[in-house]
């Protein structure tokens, strides 16, 4: 495709300027939407070389294909020049409707920076680079550090942002268009206020028990999963709105070990008292000394599950044990559900399968159930 520049062109293009006599190269600007845009021309054997800024290649990234389109099938330079300011005022328009959709208009910022500055810098834990997500530091009464962390709307601060935290139970407040982050941080505190008491109830828990799962309690988690004895736990689900008052148990391991434990439950619940903390109540109506970790290795209580050698198997713990109370061996029941369903000597009835455990010859003992 030969290419030719023609003598209209200074109308249409007077910001270019020729550079030699036979009008081979060109040096100067487009416009687009009154934005100017340095340019190099150079037509050689009928091909054309564009040059331009940094500003204007990033412009036509985008749309490289259609200019090199463009520059194939144009048979004249103002032909091309043509085309080409099209498609940069096409990328000019898609980029300030990309930045009135995505960024926030200026009084956002103002409100933002004036909000944290009325707050303190100290308090601002992270900020990311585009001024939308910002984690606040807290500190409740007894010295734990909280973060509290926020989104913000574009309409911010006539919309409150979102906030999350690690709590038990989600961090509502009371926002209006009046409103700013020292408000949401008072608020804030006001609820730390509200759980001392249950974290300091599930700290002491954290501190003088084993505890199976959370592997790494966090502030929000209600319940833990604690060591009784070998081959057993309770699993306690506490409320947290009246966290002193008894918590739902569920024993899990092996039953000859946990089947007291429950018993002791089942007839000491009279004896639980709102006014002392939970281990407390535990160890008086479970008639339970909890292992320590100050006085025994956790390895000795983390009994893995017999088929699969683990202990944790896709955030499951052996839970299902051996009937035959003088084997009490202990199975994931995903894994003893696959090795049940394995032995041609299983029968299943209804949602029930019986059959051998895989450690001892007390076969008619062995049943299990599966929820399958
Ligand atoms: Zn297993
Ligand atoms: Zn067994």
């Amino acid at each position: 495709m030969s290419f030719s520049a023609n003598i209209c062109f200074e109308r249409i293009f007077p910001q270019l300027i020729p550079l030699n006599e036979k009008l081979t190269q060109f040096r100067g600007f487009i416009s687009a939407l009154g934005e100017e845009f340095e340019v190099m021309l150079h037509l050689e054997n009928g091909n054309l070389q564009l040059q331009g800024s940094w500003r204007l290649q990033q412009l036509l990234k985008p749309c490289h294909e259609a200019v090199v389109q463009s520059l194939k099938q144009s048979p004249e330079l103002n032909i091309f020049l043509l085309e080409l300011k099209d498609l940069l005022e096409k990328q000019l328009r898609q980029t300030k409707l990309r930045r009135e959709i995505l960024l926030p208009p200026p009084q956002y910022y103002s409100a933002l920076l004036s909000h944290i500055a009325q707050s303190g810098w100290d308090k601002v834990e992270y900020v990311d680079p585009d001024l939308n997500t910002l984690h606040l530091r807290a500190k409740d009464e007894n010295g734990r550090l909280h973060i509290l962390q926020l989104h913000l709307p574009r309409e911010y601060p006539k919309k409150p942002p979102v906030c999350s935290a690690d709590l038990p139970e989600d961090f509502v407040f009371k926002w209006l268009t009046t409103s700013s982050l020292q408000d949401i941080l008072e608020q804030f505190q006001t609820k730390l206020c509200f759980f001392q008491d249950f974290w300091m109830c599930m700290d002491e828990i954290d501190s003088s028990c084993w505890v199976l799962e959370p592997e790494k309690p966090r502030r929000k988690d209600c319940k833990r999963r604690l060591v009784l004895a070998t081959n057993g736990s309770v699993q306690i689900s506490v409320n947290p709105q009246c966290h002193r008052s008894i918590p739902e148990c569920q024993f899990l391991g092996a039953e000859r070990v946990i089947g007291p434990f429950r018993d002791n439950f089942n007839q000491n619940l009279e004896k639980w008292d709102v006014n002392s903390t939970i281990l407390t109540n535990l160890k008086i109506v479970l008639d339970v000394k909890f292992p320590s970790p100050c006085s025994s290795n956790k390895e000795d209580y983390v009994v893995e599950c017999g088929i699969c050698y683990s202990f944790r198997l896709n955030d499951a713990l052996p839970d299902k044990s051996c009937n035959n109370s003088h084997c009490s061996q202990l199975f994931h029941v995903e894994c003893l559900i696959e090795w049940l369903r394995s032995v041609s000597t299983t029968t299943q009835s209804f949602s029930i399968l019986f059959g051998e455990c895989p450690y001892c010859d007390m076969v008619s003992h062995c049943c299990y159930w599966c929820s399958s």
